[in-house]
């Protein structure tokens, strides 16, 4: 009888460092699931800017060393802890977080952080669903209580969570507005949702921005690099605008003042502070939108695994993005 496979490639960190320490071994222990885990094979999982962060050891949260990075994988069951009932081997599903890491061939998740894969969309598209979707409902619906007729500018939109704060407020009644660094990203940025788009590497793109949103501003800004423009940014908010502080990589300087003069808001966004009842709420919306045709996860660069340290190089040091990055085992 042949011995059963017990061990798989998946990427490890030992010491905290560069993208050099993501070392891709070929002879780690597949995990087994406890009583209200899942096992996955993975078959595509997203890279997101924050594991990058994780990775330097510079981010306020540190996992034990050694670690496997990933949190949003797709892939297909391939066994249940003994009090899992919402699942069975065969099942297609994604993940908003895993326990043993996604950069893997397989991978244990809680059963509460494991949701079915609608048959519209396939692996990669699964795996570009959670944290992008989630983090753009919570900025726009939870925190920046967003009303069908305002306008939303979503700075950086051609990036996983740009894509999908586009789709959304589309789909939610909202005026978008996009920005993207090349050509080709603006055109995805219009394909996904926004009304106009602009070039965040054009010189004078803030200019456009007021000349199209006018005396009255834009209602929130959906910002993906708030150490570059939190500052302009509060001059192209409208009276009671708010900026929603998505991504940010450091310091910069404002003028508060500039806050008094439209009585603005600059509110931060953390999806890792979702409540169970919120992340319940952000499923909600993404299942609907799923059905409902308008959110349609959007793939960009795709790495194998052998290809992770570009991968995490590039997510940060890129120009360019035309949607979700993913890594496929
Ligand atoms: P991504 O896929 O790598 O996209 C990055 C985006 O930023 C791209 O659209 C990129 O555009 C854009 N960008 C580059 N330079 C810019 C500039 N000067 N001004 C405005 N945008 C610029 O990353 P992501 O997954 O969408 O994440 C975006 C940010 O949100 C990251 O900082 C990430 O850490 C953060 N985030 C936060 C949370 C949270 O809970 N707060 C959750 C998820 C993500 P081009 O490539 O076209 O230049």
């Amino acid at each position: 009888m042949a011995a059963t496979r017990n061990v798989m490639r998946a990427v490890r960190v030992f010491e905290f460092g560069g993208p050099e320490v993501l070392k891709l071994q070929s002879d780690v222990l597949i995990p087994s699931p406890e009583e209200h885990q899942v096992l996955i094979k993975v078959h595509a999982c997203g890279v997101n800017p924050v594991e990058t962060y994780i990775r330097s050891g510079t981010y306020a949260r540190k996992p034990a060393l050694p670690y496997t990075p990933g949190t949003d994988v797709a892939g297909v069951i391939e066994s249940v802890g003994e009090h899992v009932t919402a699942f069975k081997k065969g099942d297609k599903v994604f993940t908003t977080d895993t326990i043993s890491g996604g950069y893997a061939e397989y991978a244990v998740a809680a059963a509460d952080r494991v949701f079915p894969l609608p048959d519209k969309l396939d692996w990669k598209q699964g795996a570009a669903i959670a944290i992008p979707y989630f983090t753009a409902y919570r900025a726009l619906c939870q925190k920046g209580r967003a009303r069908a007729g305002e306008s939303v500018l979503v700075h950086g939109a051609s990036g996983g969570v740009g894509i999908a704060a586009c789709q959304i407020a589309r789909a939610c009644g909202l005026k978008v507005l996009g920005t993207a660094g090349t050509e080709e990203g603006m055109n995805t940025v219009l394909r996904n949702g926004a009304h106009q788009a602009f070039n965040h590497r054009e010189a004078n793109y803030l200019s456009k921005i007021k000349e199209y949103t006018g005396v009255e501003g834009v209602n929130i800004i959906i910002e993906m690099l708030s150490n570059i423009n939190l500052a302009t940014d509060l001059q192209l908010l409208s009276c009671g605008g708010r900026v929603m502080v998505v991504g940010c990589r450091g310091p910069i300087e404002i003028n508060p003042r500039d806050t008094m003069s439209k009585e603005s808001s600059i509110i931060g966004v953390s999806l890792f502070l979702a409540t169970e009842e919120e992340r319940r709420e952000c499923a909600t919306a993404v299942f609907d939108g799923i059905e409902a045709g308008w959110l349609k996860p959007v793939v960009g660069s795709e790495y194998p695994l052998e290809k992770v340290v570009k991968a995490h190089e590039d997510i940060i040091h890129c120009s360019g993005a035309r949607g979700k990055m993913v890594l496929v085992p």
